[in-house]
C-alpha cells in the first residue's frame, strides 16, 4: 500500500509510529494535515514542540507539569490528605477524565517487577513515603491490575499500614491485566467508588 507522494508516505510511517495509532489512521491524519491551513499546522507543531522543550516532573506528585508544581498539587480546592497513587500520568489523565475524584496524585513511574528489575528504587516509592509524613488520611493505590501492578500494591500496603493511614485499593470491575488508560469511565469512577480498605 502505497500514498501518491513521498512526503505523505514518509509522514504516515511516522504517525503509524505512534501508540494507538495504525496504518490506516495514520493516513487519515496524514491526508488531514496535507489539506490543512499552514497556520493550523503551525500551532500543532508548536504545541509538540512546546510539549517536548518544556514539560518537567511536579516536584511534589512526580506528574508531568509546566512548572515545578503541577496544576492539581497547586489546587487549593483538592484534597491533599487523600493521595491515589498510580502508575504513570496516563492512568492520572484517565482518572481525572472521570471528574469525580478530588484528592491529589502520585506518580510512580511504573510498577515492581523483580524479573526485569524495576525494585522500589527505580520507583518514586521514596518520595511518597516522605509525603506521608505530612496529614494524610488516606492513599488510594490504583495500580493496574497486571502481576506487577498487584506486586506493587501489596509491596506499598505493608510500607503504609503500620504508619495508621488508611489504605484502600481500587476495586475490581477494572479487569485483570487491564491497563488504566484504556478502561471507560463508568468502569473506573465504580472502580474508585467502591475501593476495599486493605
Ligand atoms: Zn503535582
Amino acid at each position: 500500500m502505497y500514498s501518491s507522494s513521498e512526503n505523505i508516505e514518509r509522514l504516515i510511517s511516522e504517525l503509524a509510529d505512534l501508540p494507538g495509532v495504525g496504518r490506516k489512521s495514520a493516513g487519515r491524519l496524514a491526508y488531514f494535515i496535507a489539506n490543512s491551513k499552514k497556520e493550523k499546522i503551525d500551532s500543532l507543531i508548536s504545541s509538540i514542540k512546546n510539549v517536548s522543550e518544556n514539560i518537567k516532573r511536579c516536584k511534589i506528585c512526580y506528574t508531568l507539569s509546566d512548572g515545578d508544581v503541577c496544576q492539581i498539587c497547586s489546587n487549593a480546592n483538592r484534597n491533599k490528605k487523600q493521595i491515589m497513587v498510580v502508575e504513570n500520568e496516563r492512568d492520572l489523565f484517565a482518572y481525572e477524565n472521570v471528574g469525580e475524584y478530588k484528592g491529589v496524585y502520585h506518580v510512580l513511574g511504573g510498577a515492581l517487577s523483580p524479573l526485569t528489575g524495576v525494585g522500589p528504587n527505580e520507583l518514586k516509592i521514596k518520595e511518597l513515603m516522605m509525603r506521608l509524613k505530612d496529614d494524610v488520611d488516606e492513599v488510594i493505590i490504583a495500580t493496574n491490575s497486571s502481576v506487577e501492578g498487584e506486586t506493587t500494591a501489596t509491596y506499598l500496603a505493608k510500607m503504609i499500614k503500620p504508619l495508621n493511614i488508611k489504605v484502600t485499593r481500587i476495586a475490581s470491575g477494572v479487569p485483570v491485566g487491564g491497563d488504566i488508560e484504556n478502561i471507560d469511565e463508568v468502569t473506573l469512577l465504580r472502580a474508585l467508588n467502591g475501593r476495599l480498605v486493605l
